[in-house]
């Protein structure tokens, strides 16, 4: 398996700690508010990461962490605290906001077929491990107090780590622009590990510490709950391209820092997803009272949740995708036109032939394995349909694919062929229609029969040509018609 690797910035074969075995972590959302689609396609591709590790042999411990404490508007210890400002602005309490963002993101992942990890911590759940971290590194001299918070010293790094290739000084400017310098920081890269002197005189959520009574900072809950349910070595870490820096980078430190050995030797980032005004932002969507892109409008508007799946699974993660309504109608038109195709194979056409199915398997096999390419995944899944064996075979791969694609492939198909077996109809006569179950087509292909028997061959026509219009093809078969909308 080969995965490019922003912490070394190029494709690498996939190694582990332990053989067979990884250990994976995932930044999960910051539940003041819903998750939007461009949450939701970094979520969907780190899902087909574990089950792509899965599909080639792998055991996968993941684990995720659920942001409900410490993350402010600038990821660089700046501007408001988010959940905060979810909870005023819905007149709840932080707790009631973070549970009902919980609920509704798992609730998300599982339209999405979007497996939930294995262990999932709500950051606030783990207040002592942050604490016990946060000392250690002030004993090992990689922490200072200054003005009430502890702040992580990061000129005792021999490297502060930055990935995907940017500049350690713009990044830096950039995600201070417009919030003024804390004046109690050593080094302009220091981060707060924990907080005491709040700028928020009504901050909800405060714990005792040695530093006095405060709260952690955002970077320091994946460090420690990763090592609590990880481990010292983690395998695999995985967020946004905007969790990188200096989210990412600060979780190195501190835990490199920590523990005296190196922590986790691959990083996975999703590129973002995009719409006209650029980068999907929960804030900016929020601020300028735009549509609020999530998986429920997607429901709203008609859409399947699977086909947005389907969407993200054609571009490659380390590129940008664009959202536009036409581009999810794009998609939705070609995967109800596969799931057609699907349908049209005969379950129990003899025996699975072990052969093909495995040369089959080797081409989808051989495109996630390489940097996890979706795209020519979702390609070996047309050349099921087209290869020269039988229809048992090729279900038998649609079926093993989907552990990987979970798009409900097959069972998508099976409900299609089922409603299309319900609408069979009997007529007078001994006369059959086979539709789609929609009873005025039904009448209109009648009134064709009628009219052929009375020879009324011009009438006849000119009803298949209305139906035509209307995408509906007709096949005599003996004895009856057969319509489908085509
Ligand atoms: P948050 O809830 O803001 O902490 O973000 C949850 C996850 O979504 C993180 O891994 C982010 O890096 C990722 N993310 C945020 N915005 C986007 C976007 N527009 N496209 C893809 N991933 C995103
Ligand atoms: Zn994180």
């Amino acid at each position: 398996m080969y995965l490019y690797n922003s912490a070394t910035h190029k494709k690498e074969e996939f190694t582990t700690h332990t053989p067979g075995h990884v250990e994976m972590y995932t930044c999960g959302p910051t539940v003041y508010h819903f998750a939007h689609i461009g949450n939701l396609r970094s979520y969907i591709m780190e899902d087909v990461l574990e089950k792509t590790l899965k599909y080639v042999g792998y055991d996968v411990n993941r684990v995720m962490n659920i942001t409900d404490v410490g993350h402010l508007s600038s990821d660089a210890d700046e501007g408001e605290d988010k959940m905060l400002t979810g909870a005023k602005r819905e007149h709840k309490s932080v707790m009631e906001i973070a549970q009902y963002y919980t609920d509704a993101f798992f609730d998300d992942c599982r339209k999405l077929n979007i497996r939930i990890p294995d262990t999932v911590q709500p950051a606030t759940g783990l207040i002592d491990d942050y604490i016990k971290i946060v000392s250690g590194l002030i004993e090992k001299g990689s922490a200072y107090v200054a003005g009430g918070n502890v702040y992580f010293d990061t000129s005792t790094l021999d490297r502060y780590y930055v990935f995907n290739d940017h500049n350690e000084e713009d990044l830096a400017v950039g995600v201070r622009e417009g919030v003024e310098e804390d004046a109690n920081k050593r080094n302009r890269n220091d981060f707060v590990l924990w907080f005491t002197k709040s700028k928020f005189e009504d901050q909800a959520l405060k714990w005792d510490s040695p530093w006095g009574v405060g709260y952690p900072g955002w970077h320091i809950e994946c460090s420690g709950i990763s090592m609590k349910y990880n481990g010292e070595y983690l395998d695999l870490h995985c967020g946004g391209v905007d969790n990188a820096f200096p989210h990412h980078t600060n979780e190195i430190a501190q835990s490199e820092a920590f523990l005296g050995h190196p922590w986790c030797r691959h990083w996975f980032h999703v590129a973002h997803l995009n719409d006209i005004n650029g980068k999907l932002s929960k804030s900016k969507m929020t601020q300028d009272k735009q549509e609020f892109l999530t998986v429920s409008l997607l429901e709203k508007k008609g859409y399947d949740p699977l086909v947005y799946r389907f969407f993200c699974l054609q571009g490659h993660y380390r590129k940008a995708l664009v959202f536009s309504w036409d581009n999810l109608d794009n998609a939705a038109g070609t995967f109800n036109k596969l799931i057609a195709r699907i349908a049209n194979l005969k379950p129990g056409d003899g025996a699975v032939d072990g052969e093909a199915l495995a040369a089959l398997k080797e081409k989808f096999t051989k495109a996630l394995s390489n940097d996890l390419n979706t795209a020519l995944a979702v390609t070996a899944v047309y050349d099921v349909l087209k290869a020269k064996t039988n229809d048992a075979t090729k279900l038998a791969a649609l079926d093993d694919f989907d552990q990987v694609l979970s798009l409900d492939l097959t069972q998508k198909a099976a409900a299609k062929r089922e409603e299309a077996a319900k609408a069979s109809t009997q007529t007078a006569g001994g006369y059959a229609i086979t539709g789609e179950g929609d009873p005025a087509i039904d009448a209109l292909v009648m009134q064709r029969y009628e009219a052929k028997k009375a020879k009324n061959f011009a009438e006849a026509d000119r009803i298949r040509d209305e139906l035509k219009a209307q995408g509906i093809v007709l096949t005599d078969v003996p004895g009856g018609c057969k319509w489908n909308r085509g």
